[in-house]
């Protein structure tokens, strides 16, 4: 936070300098005669209109420059610094003026899309938000920036030359979808006429390593193995793979199987991670229990071909004995079949109706849409 508010701080300066030029062109550009007491027409008029809107002086709009006006007149020249004479020449009409641009200009973002948050690397952010002001908006700077000020390859800026912009009219040039992993800074920046530029929009947002990286991130720092390594057989052979091709290639294996070995019956398994039975399965495969344990970040892990004690509803903490590894009823190895899922769908795990994987190929894994690789997990062992 603290580099955001430096971030700002620095753009506050470029825009800054950048707006000087502009303002004290606008001032010379305008040009009002001076006038004092005893003064009538147009131009006491308009130095009317912009001490009300300046000072609310309250001043009847009329055109008379009577003791009233030259009153509302003196207070402004004292109030800023000028000689105060009660008339108005050039230098009073200078710090008006500016003085009354940056009060009326009314340059504004509504509601609409420019907080990215929190992105998934490669997921698209589609911006939208309508920039208005009283003036018309000569130019809208709207992109993506590194945290240190530099701009990204996705900035654009437009020149709307009218009172209202939409930001999604730039939208298909900042590619989200694109950005490296990283903290950037999204920022909105607009002219209008008045010379008036504000930094409309300017938020930190974050774009991570995709879904399934995180959560193997996640489970490396904080996980523990769910078998001893003692016994332990390489799950990279055929068939213990996952995506090993089962039912003669009609379905992919969709998990890894751990501890493959003949005598394996008993072997104890350990709750990688603290969470909940969400799911439990008396006859998985062969007569064996499955039991699924969902965890805080919403993952799911699958304990497969198993005995338990533990059904639905049951709190595991990381590291506690759930089961042992079960032997078929119809004969074969003993193994933990390890199945692991994002969480983010609904319904049973095993779905032999399924077609589409989010975070794998479609292979028929006959599970559920956030079936994801667990292969990380040997890592763990
Ligand atoms: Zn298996």
């Amino acid at each position: 936070m603290r580099v955001k508010r430096l971030i700002s701080v620095i753009l506050a300066i470029i825009m800054l300098v950048s707006v000087l030029p502009i303002a004290e062109l606008s001032a010379s550009a305008a040009s009002y005669s001076t006038v004092r007491k005893g003064d009538r027409g147009n131009t006491v008029k308009t130095l009317q209109v912009m001490l009300n809107a300046v000072d609310k002086a309250g001043l009847a709009e009329d055109g008379i420059f009577g003791s009233g006006t030259q009153k509302a007149v003196k207070n402004f020249q004292k109030a800023n610094k000028l000689d105060v004479d009660g008339i108005v020449g050039p230098k009073t009409w200078a710090a008006l003026e500016k003085k009354y641009e940056d009060k009326s200009s009314s340059l504004k973002i509504g509601s609409g899309n420019y907080n990215p948050g929190s992105l998934l690397k490669g997921k698209s952010y589609s911006i939208k938000g309508k920039i208005t002001s009283d003036y018309k908006i000569t130019s809208v700077t709207v992109g993506v920036y590194k945290t240190n000020g530099t701009a990204t390859a996705y900035v654009k800026t437009v020149k709307p030359n009218a009172k209202s912009y939409d930001i999604k009219g730039v939208d298909s040039s900042i590619k989200f979808g694109s950005l490296a992993t990283g903290t950037y800074d999204f920022i909105v920046k607009a002219t209008d006429a008045s010379g008036t530029t504000k930094t409309l929009v300017c938020n930190e947002f974050t774009v991570k390593a995709d879904a399934v990286a995180a959560l193997k991130e996640r489970a490396l720092e904080n996980w523990v193995a769910p078998v001893k390594k003692s016994g332990y057989l390489n799950i990279k052979v055929a068939p213990r793979y996952f995506g090993a091709r089962r039912d003669s290639g009609a379905r992919a294996h969709a998990g890894i199987d751990i501890h493959y070995k003949k005598n394996g019956k008993g072997t104890p398994v350990y709750a990688m991670e603290a969470g909940k039975v969400v799911e439990y399965s008396s006859n998985f495969y062969g007569g064996m229990q499955a039991i699924a344990v969902q965890h805080a970040d919403g993952s799911i892990a699958r304990y497969c071909e198993i005995s338990t004690s533990l059904r639905v509803g049951s709190r595991v903490t990381k590291g506690q004995q759930i089961a042992t590894i079960a032997k078929s009823n119809i004969g074969g190895d003993t193994m933990l079949h390890l199945e692991i899922y994002m969480g983010t769908a609904s319904g049973k795990l095993s779905n032999k109706s399924n077609k589409t994987y989010d975070y794998v190929t479609n292979k028929g894994y006959n599970r559920r849409r956030d079936l994801v690789d667990p292969s990380f997990v040997i890592e763990l062992l």
